[in-house]
Protein backbone atom coordinates (compact mmCIF):
# COMPACT_ATOMS: atom_id res chain seq x y z
CA UNK A 1 0.00 0.00 0.00
CA UNK A 2 1.60 3.40 -0.81
CA UNK A 3 -0.47 5.64 0.81
CA UNK A 4 -2.31 4.90 4.26
CA UNK A 5 -5.81 4.07 3.75
CA UNK A 6 -6.89 6.67 6.95
CA UNK A 7 -6.16 9.89 7.97
CA UNK A 8 -7.04 9.56 11.69
CA UNK A 9 -5.38 11.22 14.84
CA UNK A 10 -6.01 7.64 16.60
CA UNK A 11 -4.26 6.38 13.58
CA UNK A 12 -1.71 4.60 15.51
CA UNK A 13 -3.62 2.97 18.13
CA UNK A 14 -6.02 1.93 16.03
CA UNK A 15 -3.38 -0.07 14.12
CA UNK A 16 -1.70 -1.61 17.25
CA UNK A 17 -5.47 -2.87 17.61
CA UNK A 18 -5.87 -4.34 14.00
CA UNK A 19 -4.82 -7.57 14.76
CA UNK A 20 -6.44 -8.18 17.98
CA UNK A 21 -9.53 -6.88 16.45
CA UNK A 22 -9.09 -8.99 13.34
CA UNK A 23 -8.97 -11.79 15.82
CA UNK A 24 -12.41 -11.46 18.01
CA UNK A 25 -13.61 -10.87 14.25
CA UNK A 26 -12.89 -14.09 13.08
CA UNK A 27 -13.39 -15.84 16.32
CA UNK A 28 -17.28 -14.88 15.93
CA UNK A 29 -17.44 -15.82 11.93
CA UNK A 30 -16.11 -19.39 13.35
CA UNK A 31 -18.87 -19.19 15.86
CA UNK A 32 -22.12 -17.88 14.26
CA UNK A 33 -25.40 -17.27 16.20
CA UNK A 34 -28.64 -16.93 14.24
CA UNK A 35 -31.55 -13.69 15.65
CA UNK A 36 -32.14 -14.06 19.28
CA UNK A 37 -29.81 -16.85 19.34
CA UNK A 38 -26.65 -14.42 20.21
CA UNK A 39 -25.69 -15.51 24.07
CA UNK A 40 -22.51 -16.23 23.62
CA UNK A 41 -21.49 -13.21 21.20
CA UNK A 42 -23.41 -10.96 23.79
CA UNK A 43 -21.43 -12.80 26.72
CA UNK A 44 -18.31 -12.17 25.00
CA UNK A 45 -19.16 -8.40 23.76
CA UNK A 46 -20.52 -7.73 27.43
CA UNK A 47 -16.93 -9.11 28.83
CA UNK A 48 -15.01 -6.79 26.84
CA UNK A 49 -16.90 -4.14 27.57
CA UNK A 50 -16.75 -4.32 31.02
CA UNK A 51 -12.70 -5.09 30.92
CA UNK A 52 -12.24 -1.72 28.82
CA UNK A 53 -13.54 -0.35 31.83
CA UNK A 54 -17.07 0.98 30.39
CA UNK A 55 -19.20 2.96 33.06
CA UNK A 56 -22.26 0.72 32.50
CA UNK A 57 -22.93 -2.48 30.84
CA UNK A 58 -26.47 -3.25 30.08
CA UNK A 59 -27.25 -6.78 29.01
CA UNK A 60 -30.43 -8.84 27.81
CA UNK A 61 -32.42 -5.98 26.41
CA UNK A 62 -34.54 -7.73 23.59
CA UNK A 63 -33.01 -11.12 24.67
CA UNK A 64 -29.61 -10.72 23.59
CA UNK A 65 -28.80 -7.47 22.44
CA UNK A 66 -25.89 -5.39 25.07
CA UNK A 67 -25.73 -0.97 25.82
CA UNK A 68 -22.41 -0.30 26.83
CA UNK A 69 -21.95 3.56 28.10
CA UNK A 70 -18.34 5.06 27.72
CA UNK A 71 -18.30 8.65 29.70
CA UNK A 72 -16.07 11.35 28.18
CA UNK A 73 -13.88 13.23 30.77
CA UNK A 74 -16.16 16.14 30.01
CA UNK A 75 -19.80 16.63 30.42
CA UNK A 76 -22.17 16.87 27.43
CA UNK A 77 -24.49 15.13 25.23
CA UNK A 78 -25.08 11.17 24.36
CA UNK A 79 -25.04 9.75 21.17
CA UNK A 80 -25.34 6.04 20.23
CA UNK A 81 -23.19 3.70 17.60
CA UNK A 82 -25.16 0.93 16.75
CA UNK A 83 -23.60 -2.53 15.13
CA UNK A 84 -25.67 -5.89 14.72
CA UNK A 85 -24.78 -9.26 16.50
CA UNK A 86 -26.34 -11.71 14.09
CA UNK A 87 -25.21 -14.14 11.48
CA UNK A 88 -27.91 -16.23 8.62
CA UNK A 89 -29.57 -19.56 8.67
CA UNK A 90 -27.42 -20.79 5.87
CA UNK A 91 -24.56 -22.61 4.96
CA UNK A 92 -20.94 -21.35 4.58
CA UNK A 93 -19.18 -22.77 1.28
CA UNK A 94 -15.61 -20.46 1.27
CA UNK A 95 -13.08 -22.08 2.30
CA UNK A 96 -11.45 -20.09 5.32
CA UNK A 97 -9.33 -20.89 7.99
CA UNK A 98 -12.45 -19.27 10.22
CA UNK A 99 -15.21 -21.30 8.84
CA UNK A 100 -17.99 -21.40 10.78
CA UNK A 101 -18.36 -24.24 13.00
CA UNK A 102 -21.77 -24.38 13.49
CA UNK A 103 -23.98 -26.06 10.46
CA UNK A 104 -26.55 -23.84 8.97
CA UNK A 105 -25.40 -20.83 10.10
CA UNK A 106 -23.28 -18.21 8.62
CA UNK A 107 -21.81 -14.24 9.41
CA UNK A 108 -22.83 -13.87 5.43
CA UNK A 109 -23.92 -9.73 6.25
CA UNK A 110 -20.37 -8.92 8.06
CA UNK A 111 -22.16 -8.29 11.50
CA UNK A 112 -18.98 -9.99 12.85
CA UNK A 113 -17.39 -7.26 11.61
CA UNK A 114 -20.04 -4.68 12.88
CA UNK A 115 -19.57 -5.74 15.93
CA UNK A 116 -15.53 -6.43 16.30
CA UNK A 117 -15.25 -2.67 14.77
CA UNK A 118 -17.31 -1.02 17.83
CA UNK A 119 -15.76 -3.02 20.72
CA UNK A 120 -12.48 -1.49 19.03
CA UNK A 121 -13.75 1.79 18.90
CA UNK A 122 -15.30 0.96 22.63
CA UNK A 123 -12.12 0.39 24.06
CA UNK A 124 -10.36 3.30 22.56
CA UNK A 125 -13.16 5.41 23.76
CA UNK A 126 -12.66 3.99 26.89
CA UNK A 127 -8.76 4.32 27.16
CA UNK A 128 -8.48 7.84 26.17
CA UNK A 129 -11.85 9.59 27.32
CA UNK A 130 -10.91 12.68 25.61
CA UNK A 131 -14.76 13.64 24.66
CA UNK A 132 -17.44 16.02 25.97
CA UNK A 133 -20.15 13.86 26.56
CA UNK A 134 -21.20 9.93 26.88
CA UNK A 135 -21.06 7.20 24.06
CA UNK A 136 -23.45 4.59 23.56
CA UNK A 137 -22.11 1.12 21.88
CA UNK A 138 -25.74 -0.76 20.86
CA UNK A 139 -25.12 -4.12 20.17
CA UNK A 140 -28.52 -5.48 19.38
CA UNK A 141 -29.82 -8.65 17.65
CA UNK A 142 -31.30 -10.01 14.92
CA UNK A 143 -31.33 -7.44 12.22
CA UNK A 144 -32.12 -10.65 9.64
CA UNK A 145 -35.84 -10.14 9.90
CA UNK A 146 -36.44 -10.65 13.58
CA UNK A 147 -36.45 -6.86 13.75
CA UNK A 148 -33.94 -6.86 17.12
CA UNK A 149 -33.58 -3.08 16.46
CA UNK A 150 -37.24 -2.43 16.58
CA UNK A 151 -37.69 -4.44 20.16
CA UNK A 152 -34.93 -2.82 21.69
CA UNK A 153 -36.45 0.25 21.28
CA UNK A 154 -39.64 -1.20 22.43
CA UNK A 155 -37.80 -2.27 25.49
CA UNK A 156 -36.39 1.32 26.68
CA UNK A 157 -33.00 1.47 24.73
CA UNK A 158 -33.72 4.88 25.01
CA UNK A 159 -34.59 4.72 28.46
CA UNK A 160 -30.85 3.40 29.21
CA UNK A 161 -29.03 5.36 26.69
CA UNK A 162 -30.95 8.71 26.08
CA UNK A 163 -29.06 9.43 22.70
CA UNK A 164 -29.47 12.59 21.15
CA UNK A 165 -28.72 10.73 17.90
CA UNK A 166 -28.07 7.58 16.35
CA UNK A 167 -24.99 6.09 13.72
CA UNK A 168 -25.47 3.00 11.99
CA UNK A 169 -22.53 1.49 9.20
CA UNK A 170 -22.61 -1.58 7.28
CA UNK A 171 -19.98 -2.79 5.61
CA UNK A 172 -20.73 -2.92 1.47
CA UNK A 173 -19.28 -5.18 -1.12
CA UNK A 174 -19.71 -3.47 -4.47
CA UNK A 175 -17.86 -0.30 -3.37
CA UNK A 176 -13.78 -0.32 -3.06
CA UNK A 177 -12.26 -0.26 0.32
CA UNK A 178 -11.61 3.19 1.66
CA UNK A 179 -15.20 4.42 -0.19
CA UNK A 180 -18.00 5.12 1.46
CA UNK A 181 -21.44 6.14 0.81
CA UNK A 182 -23.96 8.62 2.59
CA UNK A 183 -27.08 9.04 1.16
CA UNK A 184 -29.94 11.40 2.70
CA UNK A 185 -32.90 10.25 3.14
CA UNK A 186 -34.18 6.65 1.60
CA UNK A 187 -31.48 4.21 1.68
CA UNK A 188 -33.08 1.31 2.81
CA UNK A 189 -36.59 -0.03 1.84
CA UNK A 190 -39.17 -1.31 4.10
CA UNK A 191 -40.56 -4.57 3.96
CA UNK A 192 -43.54 -5.86 4.48
CA UNK A 193 -45.08 -9.42 3.93
CA UNK A 194 -48.71 -10.92 3.26
CA UNK A 195 -50.44 -14.07 3.31
CA UNK A 196 -54.08 -14.46 1.50
CA UNK A 197 -55.99 -17.40 1.54
CA UNK A 198 -58.69 -17.64 -0.93
CA UNK A 199 -60.89 -20.25 0.65
CA UNK A 200 -63.87 -21.82 -2.04
CA UNK A 201 -65.34 -25.36 -2.74
CA UNK A 202 -62.94 -28.39 -3.16
CA UNK A 203 -63.92 -30.67 -5.77
CA UNK A 204 -62.94 -33.66 -8.01
CA UNK A 205 -60.89 -31.81 -11.06
CA UNK A 206 -63.50 -33.64 -13.67
CA UNK A 207 -66.19 -31.62 -12.13
CA UNK A 208 -65.50 -28.39 -11.55
CA UNK A 209 -68.77 -26.88 -11.83
CA UNK A 210 -69.78 -28.31 -8.46
CA UNK A 211 -66.80 -26.47 -6.73
CA UNK A 212 -65.48 -22.98 -6.40
CA UNK A 213 -62.14 -22.86 -7.90
CA UNK A 214 -59.57 -21.38 -5.53
CA UNK A 215 -56.56 -21.53 -7.69
CA UNK A 216 -58.16 -19.92 -10.37
CA UNK A 217 -59.10 -16.80 -8.20
CA UNK A 218 -55.54 -16.94 -6.92
CA UNK A 219 -54.26 -16.58 -10.46
CA UNK A 220 -56.05 -13.55 -11.07
CA UNK A 221 -54.96 -12.36 -7.88
CA UNK A 222 -51.19 -12.48 -8.57
CA UNK A 223 -51.54 -10.94 -11.92
CA UNK A 224 -53.64 -8.25 -10.44
CA UNK A 225 -51.35 -7.41 -7.57
CA UNK A 226 -49.12 -6.24 -10.09
CA UNK A 227 -51.04 -3.78 -11.28
CA UNK A 228 -50.69 -1.95 -7.34
CA UNK A 229 -46.63 -0.93 -8.73
CA UNK A 230 -47.65 -0.52 -12.13
CA UNK A 231 -50.72 1.96 -12.22
CA UNK A 232 -51.18 2.51 -8.89
CA UNK A 233 -47.88 3.82 -7.02
CA UNK A 234 -46.78 7.33 -8.61
CA UNK A 235 -43.90 7.02 -11.38
CA UNK A 236 -41.68 9.31 -9.15
CA UNK A 237 -41.92 6.68 -6.46
CA UNK A 238 -40.36 3.46 -5.94
CA UNK A 239 -42.24 0.14 -4.86
CA UNK A 240 -42.23 -3.55 -5.99
CA UNK A 241 -44.45 -6.27 -4.84
CA UNK A 242 -43.17 -9.94 -5.31
CA UNK A 243 -45.28 -12.75 -4.63
CA UNK A 244 -43.32 -15.59 -3.80
CA UNK A 245 -45.29 -18.28 -2.73
CA UNK A 246 -48.27 -20.56 -4.04
CA UNK A 247 -50.19 -23.34 -2.46
CA UNK A 248 -52.73 -25.12 -3.88
CA UNK A 249 -53.44 -28.86 -3.48
CA UNK A 250 -50.90 -32.03 -3.27
CA UNK A 251 -52.64 -33.82 -6.12
CA UNK A 252 -53.07 -33.51 -10.04
CA UNK A 253 -57.35 -34.27 -9.28
CA UNK A 254 -57.95 -32.77 -6.33
CA UNK A 255 -59.16 -29.38 -6.43
CA UNK A 256 -58.30 -27.64 -2.91
CA UNK A 257 -60.88 -25.92 -0.70
CA UNK A 258 -57.87 -23.18 -0.30
CA UNK A 259 -55.43 -21.26 -2.22
CA UNK A 260 -52.89 -19.15 -0.72
CA UNK A 261 -50.45 -16.61 -1.60
CA UNK A 262 -47.72 -14.57 -0.25
CA UNK A 263 -44.92 -12.15 -0.75
CA UNK A 264 -43.80 -9.52 0.59
CA UNK A 265 -43.99 -5.72 -0.63
CA UNK A 266 -40.99 -2.93 -0.51
CA UNK A 267 -40.93 0.75 -0.65
CA UNK A 268 -38.98 3.77 0.15
CA UNK A 269 -42.19 6.00 1.85
CA UNK A 270 -44.76 4.88 4.14
CA UNK A 271 -47.60 6.47 2.57
CA UNK A 272 -46.94 3.99 -0.88
CA UNK A 273 -47.08 1.31 1.77
CA UNK A 274 -50.27 2.02 3.09
CA UNK A 275 -51.76 2.75 -0.05
CA UNK A 276 -50.19 -0.36 -1.67
CA UNK A 277 -52.15 -2.22 1.57
CA UNK A 278 -55.21 -0.56 0.54
CA UNK A 279 -55.19 -2.07 -2.74
CA UNK A 280 -53.94 -5.45 -2.07
CA UNK A 281 -56.80 -6.01 0.31
CA UNK A 282 -59.82 -4.48 -2.00
CA UNK A 283 -57.95 -6.74 -4.93
CA UNK A 284 -58.15 -9.84 -2.73
CA UNK A 285 -61.63 -9.55 -1.75
CA UNK A 286 -63.04 -8.09 -4.78
CA UNK A 287 -61.29 -11.46 -6.59
CA UNK A 288 -62.52 -13.88 -4.23
CA UNK A 289 -66.02 -12.43 -4.51
CA UNK A 290 -66.32 -12.52 -7.71
CA UNK A 291 -65.25 -16.08 -7.98
CA UNK A 292 -67.90 -16.63 -4.98
CA UNK A 293 -64.92 -17.31 -2.91
CA UNK A 294 -63.89 -15.65 -0.10
CA UNK A 295 -60.04 -14.01 1.29
CA UNK A 296 -58.86 -13.84 4.28
CA UNK A 297 -56.13 -11.32 4.45
CA UNK A 298 -53.46 -10.90 6.92
CA UNK A 299 -50.69 -7.96 6.10
CA UNK A 300 -48.14 -8.31 8.24
CA UNK A 301 -46.05 -4.55 8.84
CA UNK A 302 -42.10 -5.79 9.32
CA UNK A 303 -39.08 -3.10 8.95
CA UNK A 304 -40.17 0.80 8.29
CA UNK A 305 -37.89 2.16 5.23
CA UNK A 306 -34.55 3.67 6.61
CA UNK A 307 -34.63 7.05 5.89
CA UNK A 308 -30.88 9.32 6.66
CA UNK A 309 -31.79 12.72 8.41
CA UNK A 310 -29.96 15.47 5.75
CA UNK A 311 -27.93 17.12 8.62
CA UNK A 312 -26.66 14.29 10.15
CA UNK A 313 -25.87 12.72 6.96
CA UNK A 314 -23.94 15.94 5.63
CA UNK A 315 -22.07 15.65 8.91
CA UNK A 316 -21.64 11.63 8.53
CA UNK A 317 -20.38 12.42 4.87
CA UNK A 318 -17.91 15.01 6.35
CA UNK A 319 -16.21 12.80 9.12
CA UNK A 320 -15.61 10.21 6.39
CA UNK A 321 -14.17 12.85 4.03
CA UNK A 322 -11.77 13.42 6.95
CA UNK A 323 -11.01 10.42 7.30
CA UNK A 324 -10.31 8.80 3.90
CA UNK A 325 -10.20 11.97 1.54
CA UNK A 326 -12.91 14.32 -0.71
CA UNK A 327 -13.24 11.66 -3.58
CA UNK A 328 -13.57 9.02 -1.51
CA UNK A 329 -17.40 9.98 -0.57
CA UNK A 330 -20.11 9.19 -2.52
CA UNK A 331 -23.34 11.71 -2.07
CA UNK A 332 -25.34 10.15 -4.48
CA UNK A 333 -26.26 6.26 -5.44
CA UNK A 334 -29.71 4.26 -5.94
CA UNK A 335 -31.11 2.84 -2.50
CA UNK A 336 -31.14 -0.62 -1.66
CA UNK A 337 -34.23 -2.33 -1.58
CA UNK A 338 -33.05 -4.50 1.17
CA UNK A 339 -34.24 -3.76 4.39
CA UNK A 340 -32.76 -2.91 7.94
CA UNK A 341 -34.21 -2.65 11.31
CA UNK A 342 -31.60 0.82 12.05
CA UNK A 343 -34.97 2.02 10.83
CA UNK A 344 -36.58 1.56 13.60
CA UNK A 345 -33.94 3.32 15.79
CA UNK A 346 -33.70 6.16 13.10
CA UNK A 347 -37.36 6.80 13.52
CA UNK A 348 -37.31 7.74 17.39
CA UNK A 349 -33.81 9.70 16.65
CA UNK A 350 -31.99 11.90 13.80
CA UNK A 351 -28.62 10.44 12.59
CA UNK A 352 -27.36 8.61 9.78
CA UNK A 353 -26.56 5.25 8.21
CA UNK A 354 -23.57 4.87 6.60
CA UNK A 355 -22.15 2.15 3.85
CA UNK A 356 -18.74 1.52 3.74
CA UNK A 357 -16.68 -0.38 0.82
CA UNK A 358 -14.52 -2.98 1.26
CA UNK A 359 -13.58 -4.71 -1.81
CA UNK A 360 -9.77 -5.14 -3.22
CA UNK A 361 -8.56 -6.07 -6.09
CA UNK A 362 -7.39 -9.98 -5.94
CA UNK A 363 -9.68 -10.32 -2.79
CA UNK A 364 -12.91 -12.28 -2.96
CA UNK A 365 -15.37 -9.59 -2.91
CA UNK A 366 -18.36 -11.96 -2.80
CA UNK A 367 -21.91 -9.70 -1.96
CA UNK A 368 -23.26 -10.10 1.41
CA UNK A 369 -25.76 -13.23 2.16
CA UNK A 370 -23.85 -15.29 -0.50
CA UNK A 371 -22.14 -18.55 0.88
CA UNK A 372 -18.52 -17.58 0.44
CA UNK A 373 -18.70 -13.98 1.73
CA UNK A 374 -16.39 -13.15 4.55
CA UNK A 375 -15.42 -9.55 5.78
CA UNK A 376 -12.97 -7.84 4.93
CA UNK A 377 -10.59 -7.41 8.27
CA UNK A 378 -8.82 -4.24 5.99
CA UNK A 379 -11.65 -2.58 6.58
CA UNK A 380 -11.46 -2.54 10.36
CA UNK A 381 -9.11 0.03 10.69
CA UNK A 382 -11.33 2.42 8.28
CA UNK A 383 -14.51 1.30 10.66
CA UNK A 384 -13.16 2.19 13.77
CA UNK A 385 -11.36 5.43 12.55
CA UNK A 386 -14.96 6.41 11.23
CA UNK A 387 -16.56 6.06 14.85
CA UNK A 388 -13.90 8.12 16.75
CA UNK A 389 -14.19 10.53 13.63
CA UNK A 390 -17.85 10.94 14.76
CA UNK A 391 -17.11 11.22 18.38
CA UNK A 392 -14.26 13.56 17.67
CA UNK A 393 -16.91 16.08 15.33
CA UNK A 394 -20.07 15.40 17.48
CA UNK A 395 -18.62 15.47 21.56
CA UNK A 396 -15.77 18.11 21.06
CA UNK A 397 -13.86 18.78 23.95
CA UNK A 398 -14.19 22.98 25.17
ZN1 LIG B 1 -27.92 -9.05 5.84
ZN1 LIG C 1 -26.31 -6.81 7.45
Amino acid sequence: MTEPLISSRHHNRIADLHEEITAWRRDLHQHPEIGFQETRTAAIVAEKLRAFGADQVVTGIATTGVIGIIHGEQDGPMIGLRADMDALPMQEHGDIPWKSVNPGKMHACGHDGHTAMLLGTARILAETRDFAGSVAVIFQPAEEGGGGGGVMVREGLFDVADCTSVWGLHNWPGMPLGQFCALAGPIMAGIDYFDITIKGQGTHSGLPHLGVDTVLAAAHLVTAIQSVPGRNVSPHETATIGVSMFKGSDAYVVMPDEAVIGGSVRYFDCKTRDMAEARIRALAEGIASGFGAEAVIDYRKNYPPTVNHAAETDLAAEVAKGLVGVSRVLRESEPCMAGEDFSFMLNERPGNYIWMGTDEPGRNNAMVHYPDYDFNDAAIPVGVGYWLGLVDRLLPRR
